[in-house]
């Protein structure tokens, strides 16, 4: 958006509106909407004046402009990407096979190591960088 429409960052608040029937399975921040009228009420909070009226229109035109077309094509061409994308992070297997005997990396996800020192031994070992995401540790050999 800040690209498109070159505005400065900080007229911008980031906030996620979920429509249909989704439903919150855990606590959502507080810039998460459920539904448009809990939206409308997110946007409603917002008191400061950022843009005048021409602006936003200008903002509004540029972004029809834009925006992809609603159609199904484009809606299986998002969803595609999406997949392709969580794929592309997924730890690959063959390089995680390669990394098993690699004394630098995690054994657990392939990550750089650390070297930490256990706090009730004092012994020094070595400690995936992602942690706390990743507990995997291996010995200083
Ligand atoms: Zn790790």
């Amino acid at each position: 958006m800040q690209e498109i429409l070159q505005l400065d960052q900080h007229i911008f608040h980031n906030l996620v509106a979920f429509t249909g029937t989704a439903e919150p399975k855990t606590a959502m921040p507080d810039s998460v909407a459920w539904g448009l009228k809990d939206l409308g009420k997110l946007i409603a909070q917002k008191r400061i004046e950022v843009l005048s009226d021409a602006n936003v229109q200008l903002s509004v035109n540029t972004l029809q402009r834009t925006a992809l077309e609603n159609t199904k094509a484009a809606r299986d061409t998002h969803i595609q990407n999406l997949k392709n994308n969580a794929e592309a992070k997924k730890p690959n297997p063959s390089i995680r096979h390669l990394n098993a005997n690699d004394q630098t990396s995690c054994p657990k996800c392939g990550a750089n190591m650390l070297k930490r020192t256990n706090r009730k031994s004092g012994e020094a070992f070595l400690g995936c960088s992602r942690f706390p995401k990743c507990n995997g540790t291996r010995q200083i050999s």
